[in-house]
This record gives structure tokens, C-alpha cells and sequence, in this order.
């Protein structure tokens, strides 16, 4: 079997690695020209997610290119601190998640899968598909095509994928709120390296981490009712970011003015997506995963892990099950109620942050507790213990609930 992997960013070289593994034959086509140039910021991998690279020996590198990060302390932009949270397996389970740049995730999963001989193919944007009963053929932006057996959609939140799947497919929803980040050097925060800790300001939030060499990595969630239109983003260079950032933290305990105001570096913003609930996930030959076919809001620090998860759920049900359209079935029967449940507690985290005055003082009471409850709570466990396991045979789909 051939499969054509749409998207070289988390999901598509995991894919690729983990069907190579399978006995199944992978390439990767990227609609970037090359590597993982504006990739965003940085990114939390959790345990979960670690451990599924695990499942098919491919964890080294990347955990080698990130800091671990099993906790994060909450606090109110009055500096109250609300509690502790952990992101990460139950001590002593497992792996423990991490911290890392997002161009440097792309490039260790991208390495790993040549060195195991899987060809990317740079310059390459699905603009179509199609489909006769003995192959699919992926169209490209370049005129050029690809045939093959299958074609897995890893081509994110904004997919093509999806769209020649389920021509009606919802688009992605907007989660209320603009991401940006940035590195700051030489400015010292009273916490342990590795520690990560986060603000519910009044204004916005804000979360750092301090990485092993001593720079500060930060990001700001700022809540914007409505969707901007994305000139209206492109349009807001750095400084101006900068200034906006500066001020609307200024009242907040806290570094994060401080670290704004110093950083060397802030990347663009934009609005933050959520992929809620894809009703199609695959169609004959075509099928996808990640965030082209459920992306979590970002507050959950799952999508990337989920986005693992899956191409090695999927490898396994294409190994295991008899058929392309039996084993996309069991796939999907297998994974839908894990990451739909995901997606609904990122929600829940994600309305939380872009709260009102009342909201705010709500939440800032309630938190402590709601921490305290949570801290090593069944949900916390099913996420983040939840273990893949490359030997298990994949079960056949239960006929629907
Ligand atoms: C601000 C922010 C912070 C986040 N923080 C976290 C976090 O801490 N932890 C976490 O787990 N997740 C986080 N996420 C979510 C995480 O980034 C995604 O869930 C993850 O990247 C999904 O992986 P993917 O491979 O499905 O898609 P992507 O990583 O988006 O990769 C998709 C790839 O497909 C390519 N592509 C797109 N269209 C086409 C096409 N037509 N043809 C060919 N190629 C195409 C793109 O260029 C890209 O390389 C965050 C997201 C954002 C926006």
C-alpha cells in the first residue's frame, strides 16, 4: 500500500513514521517551501502525546530538543495564587511532557522520519482530489500530481482535506481570542527553570516558562469578541504589540509587563481556531487526523499530542484491519470519544480566559478549589496517562452508540 500524507507539521511525519512501521509506504507533501519557517512559538507536549512517539521509538529527539514541564501554577492578576496544576502522567507512569519550540518539534519529527527513509516533498499545496475505485489522486497549487492508495489529511486546522471529504464541513470556530509570544534574555523571574506559570489578568492572560539557559518564553492570550479579519492582524507589527501587551498587563501582579516590555522577540499574533465537532471524518480513500479533523482550543495543550496519538492509531487500525475503509472506520470509532472529550474541556478552560468583570471574580474564587479538586483528578489521568500501544492489536469498529 501507498499512502499520501497532506501536511508536514506534527501529525504528517508521525504518520508517515509510524505506517513506514507498519509495512505501509509514506511520503509527505508540504505546501511550506521548506522547513518549519513561520512555524509560531513554542508548545507543550504532553506526556500522552510523548508516549505515543514512544510507541514507535521516536520520542528521543524530541523530548532531547524541549525542557520538561509537568506542572503549572495559576495565579490571579492580583498575584492570589490560585493553585497547581499538573500536565503531565501521573508521577513515575511514564514520560513527562515538555516544552519546545514549535519549529524545533517540526524539524526533530521531520529528521527522524528521513532518517527512516520517508521523502518530503516541499512546495506541494492540495488544491484537490480525486478518486477512482483503485487509487486517489492528489492535485497540487503547482500543477503537478501523486497517486496512491490512500491520502491521510494532516494539513491542520484550516485543511483541504476536510473540505473534499465533506464539501459542507463547518468551518473552523473561532475561540474569542488572539495568540501571540515571544523569547525575553536577561530578564530574571523569581522561579525555578522548568517551572511554568500562568496569570488570569484582568485584561488578558499570560503565561511564561522559564527555559534551562535562563530565557523567559511567554505567550499572551488576548480576548477580542469578535473575529478580526486577518489584514487587520497582519497589520499590528511587533512594537505595536509590544505597547498593547505592555498595557494591558500593567495593572496585573506579576513579570508580565516587565517581560513584554523587554523582549527581543514577539511573534505575529492571530485569532485562535477550534475544530468542535467534524461530523465526517473520511470518505472511500481519503481520511484525516489532527487538527484537520478535531483541533482542541489551544488552551488544552493537546492538540499536538492528540495530533500523535492519531497517526499512530491509524497506522496500527491500516495494519490491523482488513480494508482502507474498515480500518479508517475502527480508527474513528477509537479516537472520536478521546478527543471530543478533550475538546470539550479545552472549551471550558478557553471561555474561562476571556471572562468578564463577573466572570473574573467568579472564576478567581472558585478556581482554588476547582484546582484543588482537579489536581489529580480522573480527567487529568485519562489524559495524560492515556498510553499507545504499538503491539495491541487495533479493535474492529463497535457498530454505532
Ligand atoms: C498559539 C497556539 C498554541 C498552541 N499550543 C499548544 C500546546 O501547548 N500544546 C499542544 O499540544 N498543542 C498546542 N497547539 C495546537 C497544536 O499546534 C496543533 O494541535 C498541532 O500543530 C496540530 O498538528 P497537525 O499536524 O494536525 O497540524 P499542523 O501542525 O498545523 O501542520 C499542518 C501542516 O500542513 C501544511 N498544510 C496546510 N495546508 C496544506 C495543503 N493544502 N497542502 C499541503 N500542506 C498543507 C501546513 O503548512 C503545516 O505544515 C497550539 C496552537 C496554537 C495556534
Amino acid at each position: 500500500m501507498k499512502a499520501l500524507i497532506i501536511g508536514g507539521g506534527i501529525a504528517g511525519p508521525a504518520a508517515a513514521m509510524a505506517l513506514r512501521r507498519a509495512g505501509i509506504d509514506a511520503t509527505v507533501y508540504e505546501a511550506r517551501p521548506s522547513g518549519a519557517e513561520g512555524a509560531g512559538v513554542f508548545l507543550t507536549l504532553g506526556s500522552n502525546g510523548i508516549d505515543a512517539l514512544r510507541a514507535i521509538g521516536a520520542d528521543t529527539e524530541v523530548v532531547s530538543a524541549g525542557f520538561p514541564t509537568p506542572e503549572i501554577v495559576v495565579y490571579s492578576g492580583t498575584g492570589k495564587r490560585l493553585g497547581v496544576t499538573r500536565v503531565s502522567g501521573t508521577a513515575g507512569s511514564g514520560p513527562v511532557s515538555h516544552t519546545l519550540q514549535r519549529a524545533g518539534l517540526y524539524g526533530a519529527l521531520r529528521d527522524e522520519a528521513r532518517r527512516r527513509g520517508v521523502p518530503f516533498v516541499h512546495g506541494k499545496r492540495l488544491t484537490a482530489a480525486e478518486e477512482t475505485p483503485d487509487e486517489v489522486r492528489a492535485l497540487f497549487a503547482d500543477g503537478s500530481e501523486a497517486t496512491g492508495d490512500l491520502l491521510i489529511g494532516c494539513d491542520g486546522i484550516h485543511s483541504a482535506v476536510r473540505r473534499l471529504i465533506d464539501p459542507t464541513a463547518p468551518a473552523p470556530a473561532y475561540a474569542g481570542l488572539l495568540g501571540l509570544g515571544g523569547y525575553t534574555r536577561g530578564v530574571p523571574v523569581d522561579v525555578e527553570p522548568g517551572s511554568y506559570h500562568m496569570i488570569f489578568g484582568k485584561r488578558g492572560f499570560f503565561g511564561y516558562a522559564l527555559a534551562p539557559g535562563g530565557d523567559v518564553w511567554w505567550f499572551a492570550n488576548v480576548p477580542r469578541p469578535d473575529e478580526p479579519a486577518r489584514h487587520e492582524t497582519e497589520a499590528i507589527g511587533a512594537e505595536e504589540w509590544r505597547a498593547r501587551l505592555v498595557r494591558m498587563f500593567a495593572d496585573d501582579a506579576g513579570p508580565a509587563a516587565r517581560l513584554v516590555r523587554a523582549s527581543q522577540e514577539i511573534l505575529p499574533a492571530g485569532p485562535l481556531h477550534t475544530v468542535p465537532r467534524l461530523p465526517l471524518w473520511h470518505r472511500h480513500r481519503m481520511i484525516v487526523i489532527g487538527d484537520a479533523a478535531h483541533a482542541p482550543s489551544p488552551s488544552s495543550g493537546q492538540g499536538a499530542s492528540l495530533s500523535l496519538e492519531d497517526a499512530v492509531e491509524l497506522a496500527k487500525c491500516l495494519r490491523d484491519r482488513p480494508g482502507i475503509e474498515e480500518a479508517f472506520s475502527a480508527y474513528e470509532a477509537l479516537r472520536r470519544p478521546r478527543v471530543e472529550r478533550i475538546v470539550r474541556q479545552a472549551a471550558r478552560i478557553n471561555n474561562s480566559k476571556a471572562a468578564g468583570p463577573v466572570g473574573r471574580v467568579v472564576r478567581d474564587a472558585l478556581m482554588p478549589l476547582v484546582l484543588k479538586l482537579t489536581a489529580d483528578g480522573k480527567q487529568l489521568r485519562r489524559t495524560y496517562d492515556h498510553r499507545t500501544d504499538w503491539d495491541a492489536p487495533a479493535p474492529a469498529a463497535t457498530p454505532a452508540r
